[in-house]
C-alpha cells in the first residue's frame, strides 16, 4: 500500500467514523478565530472557548479590541496561559485588522502569516474553515497520528509533516481531514497514554500495527 492510497482510505474511514467532524474552537466571526487559535497554544480548546466569552463580552469587535489596553486583554486571557505574550499578539493584530484591513481577516494564507502571533497552523486553519480553502493544519494530534499511521516517516517538525500530507491528501479533503484526527486523537488513537488499537477503525491499515 503506496502512502497515497494508505490516507485515502484512512480520510474515507474518519469521515464514516466522524461525519460532523468540525473546528473545536467557537467562533462566529473571522476574526474571533484568529483570537482562538492565538489563546489555543498551549492551552485547551474548550479552555479557550470559555475564556473569549468574557473577551467579547467587553469587546465585541474589532475595533474594541483593538482600542483595548493591553494590561485588560492580558488580565482576562490569563487563564489560557502565556498571558503577556498573547494579549500583546492580540492587540496587534487587532490594529493591523483595523488600519490595513478594513476590520476583515485577509483570505491570503502570506498576508495571514505576517500578522503577530499566527503561524502556519493558525493560518491554514482560517484559510481551512473560514475560507474553504485547502488546508493542512498540522497539530500535535496530526503529527502524532500521521506518524503513527504511517503517513510520513518520523518528522516532527510541523512545516514538513505539513509538506509531506500535501503530497498525498487530496487538497480538498485537508481541513476536514485534520479535524478528524484532532477527534481521532483525542479519543482512541490518544497520546498519554497507550494508544487503544484494539478498538480502533484504522487498525488493520495503521504502520503501527506493522502493516
Ligand atoms: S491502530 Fe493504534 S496507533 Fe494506529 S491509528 Fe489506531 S489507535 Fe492509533
Amino acid at each position: 500500500m503506496t502512502k497515497k492510497q494508505r490516507a485515502l482510505e484512512v480520510i474515507e474511514r474518519l469521515k464514516k467514523e466522524y461525519p460532523d467532524a468540525g473546528c473545536t474552537l467557537d467562533y462566529d466571526q473571522a476574526w474571533k478565530l484568529l483570537v482562538s487559535v492565538r489563546l489555543a497554544a498551549q492551552c485547551t480548546d474548550a479552555r479557550v472557548n470559555v475564556v473569549v466569552e468574557g473577551l467579547y463580552e467587553k469587546y465585541p469587535d474589532v475595533e474594541a479590541l483593538a482600542d483595548a489596553d493591553v494590561d485588560d486583554i492580558e488580565a482576562i486571557v490569563r487563564p489560557c496561559g502565556l498571558g503577556r505574550s498573547k494579549a500583546r499578539d492580540i492587540s496587534a493584530c487587532m490594529k493591523i485588522l483595523r488600519d490595513e484591513y478594513g476590520g476583515k481577516v485577509p483570505d491570503d494564507f502570506d498576508a495571514l502569516l505576517k500578522l503577530p502571533g499566527v503561524g502556519r497552523k493558525s493560518a491554514n486553519l482560517i484559510m481551512g474553515d473560514v475560507f474553504g480553502k485547502p488546508a493542512i493544519v498540522t497539530d500535535t494530534h496530526c503529527i502524532r497520528l500521521v506518524n503513527r499511521i504511517g503517513l510520513v516517516d518520523g518528522l516532527k517538525e510541523p512545516k514538513k509533516v505539513e509538506m509531506a500530507l500535501w503530497k498525498i491528501i487530496p487538497p480538498e479533503e485537508g481541513s476536514d481531514f485534520c479535524h478528524r484526527l484532532v477527534y481521532h486523537g483525542r479519543d482512541v488513537c490518544t497520546a498519554r497514554t497507550k494508544p487503544y488499537c484494539d478498538k480502533c477503525c484504522l487498525a488493520d491499515i495503521c504502520k503501527k500495527n506493522g502493516v
